[in-house]
């Protein structure tokens, strides 16, 4: 009787040991003997391949809209191929990547984006999207100049000599991507002439489409940088004025015409946000404003998307 009583009192002093949380330390303890697992040996996960996927900014664009087409999973190189024009892809933080920018003069409609790429290992594929082009209503701005005022500078020769000029730079093409996330206004004022709109000079027909987006700010208000990226152009234009142009990479460019005085110089580096001028009045402009141009692969679009969301970016 002396033994069972004994085994019990071990027993019961196990139990109330196991409820009062006993250190590892304790004799008892150690007696109780729980087995160790034994560690089971890592399997290795196998990391799953990202599948090779379109991703559109948005899938509706009104003319001088820009869609950002993103080409996810192990793609080397590409090309994206939208109304007859070509966009090769430009590698990202996360995806490769280009800007499609929506021409003016684009028909609306629905039409087919077609992106041919090669993947790490050489094999080559066809992804296709619609992208739905919505049609723009132009406003029309009616400027007046006095007579003699500004005959040189609306002689039509002039304009053209000077778009021959910046398609030639905006046509340029920087593989890298120079641009940070986020597009910022570039200066402080109100829109005074939307990009697009049509000009009627000395209440003649309206003709053409305005090819930037002009801010009202007084003289001498700063300008800044929309993005990051490289100074490209800085020079004095009959038309535009003083103009700085910046290259972002990827095949965007963003302009600042008419400023009052230039801060940068050509191949300078630019963060977003620095400093690149003032507004001016320079060149063809019947007040202190800041022109300002977004250029995508060689195509003007509406800048103010860049900074009001319906880019979808
Ligand atoms: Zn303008």
């Amino acid at each position: 009787m002396a033994v069972r009583t004994g085994l019990l009192l071990l027993l019961f002093t196990v139990a109330l040991t196991a409820c009062s949380g006993a250190s590892a330390s304790d004799p008892l303890e150690m007696r109780v003997n729980t087995p160790t697992p034994t560690p089971i040996p890592p399997t290795p996960t196998p990391v799953p391949e990202e599948p090779i996927e379109l991703i559109l900014s948005t899938t509706q664009v009104y003319q001088a809209g820009t869609v950002l087409i993103s080409v996810t999973g192990d793609v080397r190189a590409g090309t994206i191929h939208f109304l007859g024009r070509e966009h090769p892809l430009t590698r990202g933080d996360h995806s490769m990547y280009s800007f499609v920018g929506i021409d003016v003069d684009d028909p609306p409609g629905s039409h087919q984006a077609r992106v041919e790429f090669e993947t790490h290992n050489g094999s080559r594929g066809t992804l296709e999207a619609t992208i739905e082009v919505l049609n723009t209503e132009w406003d029309v701005d009616y400027l007046y100049f006095e007579p003699g005022e500004a005959d040189d500078l609306l002689a039509p020769g002039v304009a053209q000599e000077e778009a021959a000029l910046l398609a030639d730079i905006y046509d340029r093409y920087t593989a890298e991507k120079l641009w940070d996330a986020q597009w910022l206004v570039p200066t402080e004022g109100g829109i005074t002439a939307r990009f697009g709109s049509q000009r009627s000079i000395n209440d003649g027909p309206p003709g053409g489409h305005h090819s930037g987006t002009d801010i009202g700010a007084p003289e001498g208000t700063p300008v800044i940088a929309t993005n990051s990226g490289f100074v490209i152009m800085s020079r004095y234009l009959d038309v535009r004025g003083y103009m700085v142009i910046i290259d972002h990479g990827g095949g965007l460019l963003s302009g600042y015409a008419h400023l009052s005085e230039i801060n940068v110089s050509e191949g300078q580096q630019i963060a977003a946000g620095d400093l690149v001028g003032g507004v001016g009045n320079t060149g063809l402009s019947t007040g202190p404003h800041l022109h300002w141009e977004m250029s995508v692969h060689g195509v003007l679009v509406d800048p103010w998307r860049f900074v009001d969301g319906s880019n979808g970016f």
